[in-house]
């Protein structure tokens, strides 16, 4: 590499000619891609020379490259071993850091005479993005949880810091995973933990409780509730992302290829807990503590308690009536927020998109919502199927009659063809003639019309016209 021009062109030419498709010097290559991306993000022309910071980076990487030829990897994932295998699995690991992320797999086999082996099959890295917030950024905070687990031996680990070459060459964890992967399963670390709405929940209140003093710091959910427009997809994809935290703690995995209504019943249980908490933290925290509500407090009216799931419920005053439990005890829900729109518009979909009032009902048999009706109007004012059943046809005014059709002329002076007329017939009933077709007419010496050619179901006849009548259509 010659070191005349240190510019953005030439390292992100450096980068082009990288050819590892299988992430063999991720931990080694991950260094390059972030120097790339600071470059963009401080905006440095292509041509011009790299700012000092930038340039010593870059010239420790490139001093680094001659100890590549140190690393050599073996072809055959089994190494030398040739003995008939008892078991072989798939284990991956991944990681996260502020810069960049990534994921490896590693095989690991048994053979016969119980000796366990792992090797090495491939690693994909990225350079965390720089928006936060993204898709990936989803799957990322799922994918940072399963690598909890195993922090201390990571092998990921590496990707997300970044490792010289020499080092990556001599390191037993990158080529081989952790030491206890060489072990029986009992051995390897505990795994057994349950799954973290709870978790998350708790946290959030703490943090919550912090807020009255401290300024506004936003704690990102684990979905991005704003990219959603139907509860339903919402909920689906949260209840994947908790089948994989769960997939990833716990050893009895769920292979399901469906979601199961329980767990898109979790999942929405998860978000009522997380929009209760994120509204009325400190509601829940006086109700915890057995305390009186404020009287600045929104629903301070509605005498809210913590039901056993720990939501907060309306007490309301319908305890006696013969009504199942949500309709005594609706939940409680913010009015300002994107879940409950979606919810309510869940419900108006649900009912086929009937009025406020039966909107509202439906909703009020599970949830409450402060000053709801008001909500349930604007969402019915923007719902697009509701807007089309009740548009109003145009009012179009009807232009002026033709002069035939007004002014007074004997039968059949005016005949139009294809004009549908009924053919007298041998009864007298007029309900029995058959109707006919004029396709054709014969003007006599007169200048006025005296037979013409009709069609009927029979065949075509020439008729006079004293036997053809106009439809008496009104
Ligand atoms: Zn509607």
């Amino acid at each position: 590499m010659s070191r005349k021009t240190e510019s953005k062109r030439f390292i992100l030419s450096v980068v082009g000619r990288i050819f590892d498709p299988i992430g063999i010097l991720g931990p080694f290559v991950i260094k390059l891609k972030c120097l790339l991306q600071d470059l963009w993000t401080l905006g440095v022309d292509w041509d011009y020379e790299l700012p000092p910071k930038l340039r010593h980076k870059w010239q420790q990487w490139s001093s680094e490259v001659e100890g590549l030829t140190e690393i050599k990897i073996p072809r055959f994932y089994l190494g030398d071993v040739d003995q008939e295998l008892s078991s072989v699995d798939i284990h991956c690991f991944s990681d996260a850091s502020k810069s960049a992320y990534g994921t490896i797999l590693y095989l690991r086999f048994v053979t016969c005479n119980n000796k366990i082996e792992t090797s090495f099959i491939c690693s994909k890295s990225r350079v965390a993005p720089l928006k936060s917030l993204t898709l990936p950024r989803l799957e990322l905070t799922a994918a940072l949880l399963s690598a909890r687990l195993a922090k201390q031996d990571n092998p990921a680990d590496l990707i997300s810091r970044g490792t010289s070459a020499v080092k990556l060459a001599q390191n037993e964890l990158w080529w081989h995973g952790p030491p206890w992967l060489k072990l029986a399963p009992d051995h390897w670390p505990n795994r057994q933990r349950d799954i973290l709405d709870s978790e998350l929940c708790s946290e959030e209140l703490e943090y919550r409780s912090s807020v009255h003093v401290a300024v506004t710091q936003q704690r990102e959910s684990l979905v991005d509730i704003n990219r959603f427009s139907s509860l339903k997809k919402l909920l689906k994809v949260t209840a994947w992302v908790f089948r994989f935290v769960n997939n990833a703690r716990i050893v009895n995995k769920s292979m399901n290829f469906y979601i199961t209504a329980d767990e898109i019943q979790n999942a929405e249980y998860f978000w009522l807990k997380y929009v209760q908490y994120e509204f009325y933290s400190a509601e829940i925290l006086t109700l915890k503590r057995n305390e009186q509500l404020r009287c600045s407090s929104e629903i301070k009216s509605l005498v809210p308690y913590l039901g056993e799931d720990n939501l907060l419920r309306i007490t309301g005053r319908l305890l006696e009536a013969d009504l199942c439990f949500g309709e005594k005890h609706p939940v409680i829900l913010p009015r300002h927020c994107k879940f409950t729109e979606l919810l309510v518009i869940r419900e108006h979909e649900r009912i086929g998109h009937c009025g406020v009032s039966a909107t509202l009902t439906q909703l009020r048999k599970n949830y409450w919502i402060p000053k709801g009706r008001q909500l349930v109007k604007t969402i019915i004012r923007i719902c697009l199927i509701c807007k089309k059943y009740n548009a109003k046809p145009a009012d179009q005014l009807s232009g002026q009659l033709p002069r035939d059709r007004i002014t007074q002329s004997p039968p059949f002076q005016i005949v139009g063809i294809d004009f549908t007329v009924l053919v007298e017939g041998n009864v007298k009933l007029k309900l029995l003639w058959e109707l006919g077709i004029i396709k054709e007419i014969f003007i006599g010496r007169d200048n006025n019309v005296r037979s013409c050619l009709v069609k009927t179901s029979k065949g075509l006849f020439k008729k006079p016209i004293q036997l053809l009548y106009p439809l008496e259509l009104e």
